[in-house]
């Protein structure tokens, strides 16, 4: 997977965490810019134009939360993922309201924050920039990737869900490599509470009736017993 050209601002100023973050993230593929002072985040944000924001909330200058408020006053819509030192809800209920998308407490697990980064990327669709795939052809069958829907050879037509679409995707960008059902969930269901790995079946079942010709002899969403599964797209 690629996470190429991908910008992440990061505004932020305890330099152990901007010194791990920028590391960690870099490491991972992704172009990191760091901003320490408040004041200049909104015209950094202008400027270097992210695909992503990680922002604290106790900043010099000015606090995230005017800094969330004004980038959304200015029609920025990228995702925003706060960092928190405080701990009261009021404060996440308060990060949420200002047009952030997502918030984690400090202190966090690297791998978290990654997850979460990767998560909110795939949802804007800038996640993997390889593998923008708007259609796709699967034998006589082509699948609208961007409207959801199936377009059988003969002309039947299916909706998919958007979680059906993302699993495709998620699954396309394996690139025919199986994937887990631990990975589908951590991944497409990011640890949403009350799932399991029986979701994820059910999920491909749903799925598979919609876009295979003949759901119980499938070609392209094939299961590999005690591996997962995988997409064919030959
Ligand atoms: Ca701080």
């Amino acid at each position: 997977m690629s996470n190429k050209e991908t910008r992440i601002l990061l505004i932020e100023d305890e330099p152990s965490l901007i010194f791990t973050l920028r590391d960690t993230l870099e490491n991972e593929g992704y172009i990191v810019i760091v901003c320490e002072d408040g004041e200049e985040a909104v015209g950094l944000a202008q400027k270097n134009k992210p695909d992503i924001i990680i922002l604290d909330i106790m900043l010099p200058g000015k606090n995230g939360y005017e800094i969330c408020q004004e980038l959304r006053a200015l029609k920025f819509t990228i995702p925003i993922i706060i960092l928190t030192a405080k701990n009261q809800e009021l404060d996440k209920v308060k990060g949420l309201d200002i047009g952030a998308d997502d918030y984690i407490t400090k202190p966090f697990g690297v791998k978290e924050l990654l997850a979460r980064i990767q998560a909110r990327l795939r949802r804007t669709g800038t996640y993997s920039s390889s593998n923008n795939i708007d259609l796709l052809q699967l034998g006589a069958t082509k699948i609208d990737l961007l409207e959801s829907k199936v377009i059988f050879g003969d002309g039947r037509r299916n909706e998919l869900t958007a979680r059906e679409t993302e699993l495709i995707k998620y699954l396309l960008e394996a690139g025919g490599e199986p994937v887990s059902r631990d990975e589908l969930l951590e991944k497409v269901w990011r640890y949403e509470y009350s799932t399991n790995t029986r979701t994820v079946d059910v999920h491909i079942s749903k799925l598979r009736a919609k876009i295979e010709s003949l759901p119980d002899e499938p070609r392209h969403l094939i299961t590999l017993h005690g591996v997962g599964y995988l997409l064919k797209t030959y």
